[in-house]
């Protein structure tokens, strides 16, 4: 199926309070995952999806299992296993967004790292819909807290993810845990041939999905990226109209709502914009074309859809301020320029989460798209300067300035002040409180987001298993001297006997325990146990929690080895809440696994964070946190 002929969402069989959600939300047509997947998971089909973050995939399964709930029922009726808690809180937001007409729904979030109490109590309420980690949800089958006796559905998100972390095994146990009959979802962004067996093996009957793509771009359209998250968008985006020469643009956004959100803005900005979309009426989008074809609008900010087709000659730019779904979108935005042979440019931001988009976008056009460069503080201030400069000679130019001249020479005389300093105070009135150029400095926000981006291109670039082999290296290879300061040695109940590798140790230990994996030291796999580092003074809370997870079929059954010879000042401190203060060093720093595979733990009740305080560490911490933060605002209970 192509973008041109995806389905409304109003022609799927989605009930009332879910269509009304999606309104409110202002998605304006399904994605191409989503036109494939839904109807199929609404029939009660199991479905093998290949498809990526930023494609519109946790709608894709999170709409037709929404649909298909019986609220009534307090057991739990589907369960989505995430590789992390990130993504575990994020796909539990959406469930909640989704179904936020749906009266008396639950959906409740479990990870490694929270607290039990709470979430046994709030399944012990009822819960329709459990978004979990691998590790927190065996914890809670295995402790009869979790009963899936009712479970008439089961997503895997990431699956590939999963796999690379270590928890494949888990994520079998728990499948071995599901009634037969139960429906699946396996979503993936590749299919390597382990996911491929368990699909072989669990799902029953299922339709693969995977999106055709098209691989015709122009090849008089120069395509550029620029890596941002978020917040920064609009900050970024005005920048780039200031330095970049256009004739007519067009803006690809994601929502209705964001065309109108957007187009304002710009308006404020002193752009001349105006949205379009599926919500417009047809007449006035006619008349707003017509309008940017003679030049009285520069920029049209647009959902897909409404501007499927559209061939305007001015337009020299297409930038995708959102991602689009998949690589067929993307060529149908940027076929908007270009057009006839004439040259084109097409921008596209890229969140740090949507890079394999970017590789793939760039594999099926065959093209490679060059990361731009932000225009500088001073090309923006010169051409600020230019710009008002150029206003005054028009205004001299072609205004009737009459009365004008006659209150300011009135002015003059009156308090004996030469016109530069009346002009100079008229400009000031002009341009308000806002600062007329741009701060010398360069914009932190910018350089984090490139900053980030480099460093996580470079683990990129190696392929997920080398990454796990290398962090097993990384941590197993060196001599055994001890642990290092402010570490201290612990015994681990799994070994070689069990097949363990040291990406499942870390995966679980970083997951469940909530301890950042930079912290994770060396690690020493025996036949029947582990021996590994891990930051001293560990709060007894952690402790326990980690003695109950398990590996490989394991629990880690974790205890001390020996005695912590090394010197109070050295070591980190944890506060009563199991947070530490102590700096990380420049040694534990060198623990970080190579692979980039550290993922900040953002929970505020994580229990053994490291908060590093010298400076290095804090301008790292920083990159990290440019990825998009995610929380459920309210716990469901
Ligand atoms: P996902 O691939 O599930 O991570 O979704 C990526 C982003 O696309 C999220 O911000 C969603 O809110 C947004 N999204 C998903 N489906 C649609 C849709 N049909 N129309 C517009 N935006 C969507």
């Amino acid at each position: 199926m192509t973008s041109d002929t995806v389905s409304s969402f109003g022609q799927m069989a989605l009930n009332i309070p879910l269509l009304k959600a999606l309104d409110d939300v202002g998605y304006e047509n399904p994605s191409p995952i989503q036109a494939r997947t839904i109807p199929l998971l609404l029939e009660g089909r199991d479905v093998l999806g290949q498809a990526q973050t930023g494609t519109g995939k946790t709608a894709a399964f999170a709409l037709p299992l929404l649909s298909n709930l019986d609220l009534k029922e307090k057991d739990p009726q589907v369960l989505v296993l995430a590789p992390t808690r990130e993504l575990a809180i994020q796909v539990a937001e959406a469930f909640q967004k989704y179904a936020s007409h749906m009266k008396g729904f639950h959906v409740l979030p479990v990870y490694g790292g929270q607290e039990y109490g709470g979430q046994i109590r709030a399944l012990k309420r009822g819960v329709h819909v459990i978004v979990g980690t691998p590790g927190r949800v065996m914890d809670h089958i295995r402790k009869g807290t979790l009963k899936l006796g009712n479970l008439k559905a089961l997503v895997l998100d990431e699956a590939d993810e999963m796999l690379r972390m270590g928890f494949i095994d888990d994520v079998e146990w728990i499948l071995d845990q599901t009634p037969e009959d139960r429906q699946i979802a396996l979503f993936s962004a590749t299919m390597p041939q382990q996911i491929r067996r368990i699909a072989t093996k669990y799902l029953n009957d299922p339709e693969q999905i995977t999106i055709e793509v098209k691989t015709a771009t122009a090849d008089t359209i120069r395509q550029r990226f620029w890596p941002v998250s978020g917040v920064h968008k609009l900050d970024a985006l005005t920048r780039i109209l200031e330095a970049e020469p256009f004739d007519a643009m067009i803006i690809f956004v994601r929502t209705k709502t964001a065309t109108v959100e957007l187009a304002d803005k710009l308006e404020a900005r002193g752009y001349s914009a105006a949205p379009i979309n599926g919500d417009i009426q047809q007449k006035l989008r006619e008349r707003t074309i017509e309008q940017l074809k003679k030049g009285k609008i520069d920029i049209l900010v647009a959902t897909d859809v409404a501007a499927r087709g559209l061939d305007v000659q001015r337009i020299s730019h297409v930038f995708n301020y959102d991602i689009p779904y998949d690589t067929e979108a993307y060529i149908h935005r940027i076929g908007r320029t270009g057009r006839a042979g004439r040259k084109g440019d097409a921008i596209l931001f890229v969140a740090p989460r949507e890079k394999r988009l970017l590789h793939s976008i760039e594999k099926a056009t065959r093209q490679k798209i060059e990361m731009m460069e932000l225009p500088s503080t001073e090309i923006i201030n010169d051409k600020r300067i230019a710009k008002f400069k150029q206003r005054i000679s028009d205004t001299l130019a072609s205004e009737e300035l009459g009365m004008f001249y006659q209150m300011i020479e009135q002015y003059q005389l009156e308090h004996n002040i030469p016109a530069l300093e009346i002009a100079a105070a008229l400009a000031h009135i002009l341009q308000g409180d806002e600062p007329f150029l741009l701060q010398n400095k360069p914009q932190r926000s910018k350089g984090r987001d490139r900053e980030s981006w480099d460093k996580e291109d470079g683990s990129q670039k190696r392929n997920s298993s080398r990454r796990d082999r290398d962090r097993g290296r990384d941590r197993s290879s060196r001599k055994d001297s001890g642990p290092e300061d402010g570490m201290e040695r612990f015994k681990l109940a799994v070994g070689h006997n069990h097949e363990v590798r040291p990406g499942n140790i870390v995966g679980a230990i970083a997951n469940e325990a909530g301890i950042d994996s930079q912290y994770i030291g060396r690690i020493n796999i025996h036949d029947e146990y582990t021996m590994i580092d891990l930051p001293a003074d560990m709060p007894k809370e952690v402790f326990n929690d980690l003695k109950k997870v398990w590996v490989a079929g394991q629990q880690l059954k974790i205890s001390k080895m020996g005695e912590d010879s090394h010197s109070d000042e050295r070591k980190p401190r944890y506060d009563k809440k199991g947070k530490s203060g102590k700096n990380s060093s420049d040694k534990k720093r060198s623990e970080k696994p190579r692979d980039g595979k550290a993922k900040p733990k953002k929970d505020k009740k994580k229990k053994a964070k490291i908060r590093a305080k010298d400076k290095k560490a804090k301008g790292k911490r920083k990159t990290d946190d440019s990825k998009p933060k995610k929380r459920v605002k309210k716990k469901p209970d």
